[in-house]
């Protein structure tokens, strides 16, 4: 969300220059490089995943001690895989949703509460832990 694609050539900028860019008067900014369409560089429904990003971040999943699922219903793939992935590797399961996902049942503990309550409340608990 701090970044932006052009989707016709995948140049890549700020989200806060593009924002300058309105502010300043365009009222939808183009592409400087070949005059394409800006969005905000997050994936899309139906948008195709970066592969590269896949790759690591499957890696990442076999890898951690912990997997943290925040904000997500965990039924869209690939990414919902990832949890699968982390869970076959011998990680654990937190899931941080509002409503239930199919991994509860998996998981080591389940926070209802919003995230803008609870991810803080982890990273404190965890900052104050020697690792
Ligand atoms: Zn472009």
């Amino acid at each position: 969300m701090f970044g932006t694609v052009c989707l016709d050539c995948g140049t890549r900028g700020t989200m806060h220059d593009a924002l300058a860019r309105v502010a300043a008067g365009e009222e939808d900014p183009p592409c400087l490089d070949c005059g394409g369409i800006l969005k905000s560089s997050t994936v899309s429904f139906g948008q195709a995943l970066d592969e590269e990003i896949v790759r690591q971040s499957r890696r990442a999943a076999l890898d951690c001690d912990l997997f943290l699922a925040a904000g997500t219903s965990l039924t869209v793939h690939p990414a919902a895989g990832f949890a699968d992935l982390a869970l076959s590797a011998g990680a654990d399961l937190v899931v941080c949703n509002a409503e239930p996902t199919p991994y509860d049942g998996h998981a080591t503990a389940v926070l209802r509460e919003p995230l803008d309550e609870v991810l803080p409340a982890l990273v404190a608990a965890c900052t104050s832990r020697p690792i």
